[in-house]
C-alpha cells in the first residue's frame, strides 16, 4: 500500500491493476540495448504498464484522479490489453465505497486513464461509477476525441465520457483552474495538446500526478518520451518548465504507468542526470 501525508492531505495509490504494451512504443526513438537496462520485457517485447490512480483524502473531501482502464473493453481491445480491472476491487479492500467520491478528475481521455468513469448497467445503460461524484477532464480533449486523428482514434472511447457530458455531471476545463482549495490543474502539452496535470498542495508541500508526461521512472530524462506522444518536442519543452518548478520546490511527481513506482522525487545528480528518489 503506497500511501503518505501531504501536508493537511492523505494521498494514497489505487491500481486497477498492470496490462502489456509494446517496450519500442512505450520508449519511442530510445534504443532497446538503452530501455532494456532499465526495464524488462517479454518474448513479444512488451514491458508491464500499471495504472495508477491517486486518492486525495483532504479531510472535507474525497478525490480520486484518473480512473484506470475500467471494464468496457471491446473484445478486440481485450485482445491487445487484457482488462485488469481492479480499481473498484482495489478501492473496496480499503473500504471506500463509489458513493464515497466527491469528485473525479481525468488528465486526459485515452481509455486507460477514464475507464472507470463509467460502468455498464445491466439493462445496458452507461452510468457513471461514482454516483455522487463531479467530474473533471479537459474541454480541449473531448472536442479532440469527438474527431480524434486516425492515429489515435482507438484511445478515445465515447462511454466513458460522454454520457456524463449529456447529463451535465462532467465539468469541462480550459486548464489552470483551482477545483478545490489546494487541487488545481495545468495544460502540460506534448502527449496530447490538451493533457492536463493534477497539482496538489497543502501547507506548502506539492504532489503532482504528471500522467503521461512522464508516465514512469524511466521516462524521467528529458529525451525519453513515448512512441504514442502526438508532440514530441513540445513533450520535451513541457517537462523543461516542469522541472523547472518542480525541482527546487521539490514536488512529488506520481507517475501514472509505473508498475512499481508510483511516486518519486525526481531530483538531478552531480552529473546533470535525473533521478527518481523513493518517497
Ligand atoms: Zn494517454
Amino acid at each position: 500500500m503506497h500511501r503518505l501525508t501531504l501536508g493537511d492531505f492523505e494521498l494514497s495509490i489505487f491500481s486497477d491493476g498492470t496490462y502489456p504494451l509494446d517496450g519500442g512504443a512505450f520508449f519511442g526513438v530510445v534504443p532497446k540495448v538503452m530501455w532494456s537496462r532499465k526495464v524488462k520485457a517479454d518474448e513479444k517485447n512488451c514491458v508491464t504498464a500499471g495504472l495508477n490512480s491517486l486518492l486525495i483524502r483532504t479531510g472535507k473531501q474525497t478525490v480520486l484522479v484518473e480512473t484506470g482502464m475500467g471494464n468496457k473493453l471491446s473484445e478486440r481491445m481485450i485482445k491487445f490489453y487484457g482488462q485488469p480491472a481492479k480499481l473498484l476491487d482495489n478501492l473496496s479492500a480499503d473500504g471506500v465505497s463509489p458513493e464515497e467520491v466527491d469528485i473525479v478528475i481525468n488528465s486526459h481521455l485515452h481509455f486507460d486513464h477514464c475507464g472507470w468513469n463509467t460502468v455498464r448497467h445491466n439493462n445496458g445503460k452507461i452510468v457513471p461509477t461514482f454516483p455522487r461524484a463531479r467530474y473533471f477532464a479537459p474541454k480541449g480533449e473531448w472536442q479532440y476525441a469527438r474527431r480524434p486523428s486516425e492515429r489515435d482514434a482507438i484511445s478515445y472511447l465515447p462511454d466513458n465520457y460522454d454520457p456524463l457530458v449529456e447529463s451535465g455531471q462532467i465539468t469541462l476545463l480550459k486548464g489552470g483552474e483551482e477545483i478545490i482549495p489546494g487541487i488545481s490543474v495545468k495544460t502540460f502539452p506534448g502527449h496530447t495538446a490538451h493533457m492536463q496535470a493534477i497539482i496538489v498542495t497543502s501547507q506548502g508541500r506539492t504532489a503532482c500526478y504528471i500522467s503521461d508526461l512522464m508516465p514512469t521512472t524511466a521516462h524521467i530524462d528529458l529525451t525519453w518520451g513515448m512512441a504514442f506522444d502526438l508532440y514530441p518536442l513540445q513533450t520535451i519543452e513541457s517537462k523543461k518548465l516542469y522541472y523547472q518548478r518542480a525541482l527546487p520546490d521539490k514536488w512529488l511527481t506520481v507517475f501514472t504507468h509505473d508498475p512499481n513506482t508510483p511516486w518519486a522525487y525526481v531530483e538531478k545528480d552531480d552529473a546533470g542526470k535525473m533521478v527518481a528518489r523513493g518517497a
